[in-house]
C-alpha cells in the first residue's frame, strides 16, 4: 500500500483482475523504483485503501523496459495467439488478418477477437498484457496513446476509465494501467483456461484511434505486444502489427499485392508504375560490364505494358546469370529445333498439296452420282 503511494503508479481499474489475496508486489507492470510521484492522477483513489493488485516492486525485472521487446517468444508454456478469420469477407469487414504479412487490419472502435492458447498450463494468477508500441526505431521510445481529439471527445469515452488508451479489452476484469516512468499504457486481463471442448480463449479488443490520427499514431506503424506474465516475469510474448483504418479488407489486399515480387504486382489502373531495371549483360568472358550494372528506373503506362517489360527484365536478368557455354548450347538447340520444325511444316504442306490433288478426282464422281 505504501509502495503504491510512493511510486505513484497509476492504475485505472474497472475491476480487480485477481482478488485482494494478490500481494501488492506480485503483479507490477514495472520495476522502476524510487520514482517519486503521486497517485492523484488515478481516478480511483479508493484503491489505495486496499492492496493494489498492480503496484511497482523493487526488483529490476520489468515487463516494460523503455524499449519493449517485440520478439515472438512462446516460452515454457507455449503461449500462442491466433485470429479466427471471418468465414466470408465483405466490404464491410470490420477486421481481417493477413497470414502472409502477419498483420491485423481493423476498424477503429470495433471489436476484434484475439484468441489465446498455452500448450502447457501456466501457473495460476497469470495475466495477459496488451501494449501498443511504435514499430520504427525512431518512434519506439515514444508511448502510443490516443490522439487528443479522440481522447477528449464524448464518443466511446463516457464512463470509461481510460479514455487515453489506444488499446482496450472488453473483458469484465480488464485493468488499464499506465507506467509512471515510461508513460506506456497497457491493458491487463487474467489468463484463463479454455472452456470445455475448446482450444482457445477469445478476448475482444478495440483500437481507439485511426492509424492516421494526428497527435496519436500519426501514420506510424504500430504493433500490439501481447505478453503472458506472472509476478512481473514475462512467460511468453507475441507481437502483431496492427493497422487501424476505415477499410480493413481493401487495405489488406493492397498491402498483400505490394508485398509480392514486382512482376506479380498488378498495379491499379491509371497508376504510373516505376520499375527498377538492373539489366546486366554477359560478355564472352563471362564478366559483367560495370556501366551496365547501373540501375535505371522506367515509368510505364498501363498494366499490360508493365507486365511485358517485367518479363523482359526477368529474362535478361536470368540470361545474364547463365554461363556462356550453356548459352551456346541453348542457341544450338534452338537452331536445331527451328530446323526440325521448319522441315516438319514443309513436309506437312507438301503432304496437304498431294492430298488435295488426290482428293479432287475422288470427289467428282461422288457429286455426279448424287445429281
Ligand atoms: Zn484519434
Amino acid at each position: 500500500m505504501i509502495k503504491f503511494e510512493r511510486t505513484g503508479f497509476t492504475t485505472y481499474r474497472l475491476n480487480p483482475i485477481i482478488g485482494q489475496t494478490t500481494t501488492a508486489s506480485s503483479m507490477s507492470p514495472d520495476s522502476q523504483t524510487n520514482i517519486i510521484g503521486s497517485s492523484a492522477s488515478s481516478p480511483y483513489n479508493d484503491t489505495i485503501t486496499s492492496p493494489p493488485p498492480y503496484s511497482p516492486h523493487t526488483s529490476m525485472q520489468s515487463p516494460i523496459p523503455s524499449v519493449p521487446s517485440n520478439t515472438d517468444y512462446p516460452g515454457d508454456y507455449g503461449f500462442t495467439i491466433s485470429f479466427s478469420q471471418p468465414s466470408k469477407e465483405t466490404k464491410s469487414t470490420t477486421w481481417t488478418y493477413s497470414e502472409s504479412l502477419k498483420k491485423l487490419y481493423v476498424r477503429m472502435a470495433t471489436t476484434c477477437p484475439i484468441r489465446f492458447k498455452c500448450l502447457r498450463q501456466p501457473p495460476q494468477g497469470c495475466v495477459i498484457r496488451a501494449m501498443p508500441i511504435f514499430m520504427k526505431p525512431e518512434h519506439v521510445q515514444e508511448p502510443v496513446k490516443r490522439c487528443p481529439n479522440h481522447a477528449t471527445s464524448k464518443e466511446h469515452n463516457e464512463n470509461h476509465p481510460a479514455p487515453t488508451h489506444l488499446c482496450r479489452c472488453e473483458h469484465k476484469l480488464a485493468k488499464f494501467v499506465e507506467d509512471p516512468y515510461t508513460s506506456r499504457q497497457s491493458v491487463l486481463i487474467p489468463h484463463e483456461i479454455p472452456q470445455a471442448g475448446s482450444e482457445w480463449v477469445t478476448n475482444l479488443f478495440q483500437f481507439m484511434c485511426l492509424g492516421s490520427c494526428v497527435g496519436g499514431p500519426n501514420r506510424r506503424p504500430i504493433q500490439i505486444v501481447l505478453t503472458l506474465e506472472k509476478d512481473n516475469q514475462v512467460l511468453g510474448r507475441r507481437a502483431v502489427e496492427v493497422r487501424i483504418c476505415a477499410c480493413p479488407g481493401r487495405d489488406r489486399k493492397a498491402d498483400e499485392k505490394a508485398a509480392l515480387p514486382p512482376c506479380k504486382q498488378s498495379p491499379k489502373k491509371g497508376q504510373k508504375v516505376n520499375i527498377i531495371n538492373e539489366i546486366t549483360t554477359v560478355t564472352p568472358g563471362g564478366k559483367k560490364r560495370k556501366a551496365e550494372d547501373e540501375p535505371f528506373t522506367l515509368s510505364v503506362r498501363g498494366r499490360e505494358n508493365y507486365e511485358i517489360l517485367c518479363r523482359l527484365r526477368d529474362s535478361l536478368e536470368l540470361s545474364s546469370m547463365v554461363p556462356q557455354n550453356q548459352i551456346d548450347v541453348y542457341k544450338q538447340k534452338q537452331l536445331d529445333t527451328n530446323r526440325q520444325w521448319l522441315s516438319m511444316i514443309l513436309a506437312r504442306e507438301n503432304k496437304n498439296k498431294l492430298m488435295k490433288k488426290v482428293k479432287r478426282p475422288q470427289h467428282r464422281p461422288g457429286i455426279k452420282s448424287r445429281t
